[in-house]
C-alpha cells in the first residue's frame, strides 16, 4: 500500500532489510578479511613457535572447557568428540593433580594433556561424561558451588558471570561423575571477579566453597580456578592461605617445567576452534599468545591473566 510520502510500505521495508543484509555481508567480509590478514601477519610467529615446541622433548597442556553442546558459548558436541579422538590418538591424558605433582616431567609421552571444565554446567554430565568415560580420560570440574542444587538443575541465568542459556549440574550428577573418575575443584560460591571482592568476603568464599565440596564428596577439595581468569597477587595469597594446592588461570600457554602451582596456565577451547586449530594449539602454533595477553593486560584492554 502506498504511503503518504509515496513509498510503498512493503517495498520500503524490503529495501530497509536489503540495506541491513548488505551491511551484514560487508561486515562479515571485513571480519573475514581482517582475520585472514591477521593470520598472514602472525604466520612467521606461528612457524617460530611450532618449531620451538618441536625441539622440546615433551609438552604439557591443560585444556579449559566450559560447556559442551548446543549453547551459544558451548563447544559443539561433534567438535568435542573430534577433539577427544585427537587426544586419544596423540596425547597422554592425565588428571591435573598428576601435573601438580610433577609426573609430567618424568613421562616419555611427547604430549601430556589435562582436561578441565569451569563453572559446572549440566552438559558436562550429559555429554562430556559418557565420552570421557569411554576413553578413560580423567577430568577436573571447577564448581560454582552456590549454583549447584542437590537435585534440581538450576538455570545459569539466576547467577551473574555464567553462560546465561545453560543449566547447572546437581550434586547428584556431581557424585555420579566423581564415581566415574571426574575430580572437582572450587570456582568460588558465586562467579565473582576476585580482584573486586573485599578481602574478608573473598576469604569466606574460598573457605566456604572448599568446605562444601569436601563435605559433599568426602575428599578434601584442594584445587581452584580463578573465575574469569581474573586475579592479582593478593588473590593468590588468599587462595594459598585457604589451603588450596593448585589454581588454574587462562594464560594461554603450555605448562612450563618450573610452574607455580597457583598460576597454572590453560588453553581455552572456544566454539569457533576447528579440529585443525585444536591440533595447531597443541602443537605450539599459538604459543605467542601470552605476549599479546600480557600486552593487553599492561594496556588494560583485557582481563588479568
Ligand atoms: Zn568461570
Amino acid at each position: 500500500m502506498p504511503t503518504a510520502n509515496g513509498l510503498d510500505s512493503g517495498s520500503y521495508t524490503d529495501r530497509g532489510q536489503d540495506v541491513a543484509r548488505k551491511e551484514e555481508v560487508w561486515a562479515k567480509l571485513h571480519d573475514s578479511f581482517a582475520r585472514r590478514l591477521q593470520n598472514v601477519a602472525r604466520m612467521p610467529l606461528r612457524l617460530l613457535c611450532r618449531g620451538s615446541a618441536r625441539l622440546r622433548r615433551r609438552r604439557t597442556v591443560v585444556l579449559a572447557y566450559h560447556s559442551v553442546g548446543d549453547g551459544r558459548d558451548a563447544v559443539g558436541e561433534r567438535e568435542f568428540q573430534k577433539q577427544m579422538k585427537f587426544l586419544h590418538e596423540n596425547a597422554q591424558v592425565v588428571d591435573l593433580e598428576a601435573i601438580v605433582r610433577g609426573d609430567h616431567l618424568k613421562t616419555e609421552a611427547r604430549l601430556t594433556c589435562a582436561i578441565t571444565f569451569d563453572d559446572g554446567y549440566a552438559n558436562v554430565h550429559k555429554i562430556a561424561g559418557p565420552l570421557l568415560y569411554a576413553y578413560k580420560f580423567p577430568a577436573k570440574v571447577y564448581l560454582t558451588v552456590g549454583a549447584i542444587d542437590p537435585e534440581k538443575s538450576r538455570s545459569a541465568a539466576e547467577f551473574k558471570g555464567l553462560f546465561q542459556d545453560e543449566t547447572m549440574l546437581t550434586w547428584k550428577q556431581v557424585i555420579e561423575l566423581y564415581r566415574i573418575g571426574f575430580t572437582f575443584g572450587s570456582h568460588l560460591c558465586q562467579h565473582h571477579d576476585m580482584t573486586q571482592l573485599e578481602e574478608s568476603k573473598l576469604a569466606w568464599e574460598l573457605e566456604q566453597s572448599k568446605t562444601i565440596i569436601t563435605e559433599r564428596l568426602g575428599v578434601e577439595c584442594r584445587h581452584f580456578a580463578y573465575p574469569f581468569g581474573y586475579f592479582d597477587r593478593q588473590c593468590v595469597q588468599l587462595v594459598s592461605r585457604a589451603g588450596y594446592e593448585s589454581a588454574v588461570t587462562v594464560m594461554h600457554r603450555n605448562v612450563p617445567n618450573a610452574c607455580d602451582p597457583l598460576r597454572i596456565p590453560r588453553m581455552c577451547i572456544a566454539p569457533f576452534h576447528t579440529l585443525a586449530d585444536f591440533g595447531r594449539m597443541l602443537g605450539g602454533d599459538f604459543d605467542y599468545l601470552p605476549i599479546i595477553q600480557r600486552t593487553r593486560r599492561v594496556l588494560r584492554l583485557d582481563y588479568q591473566v
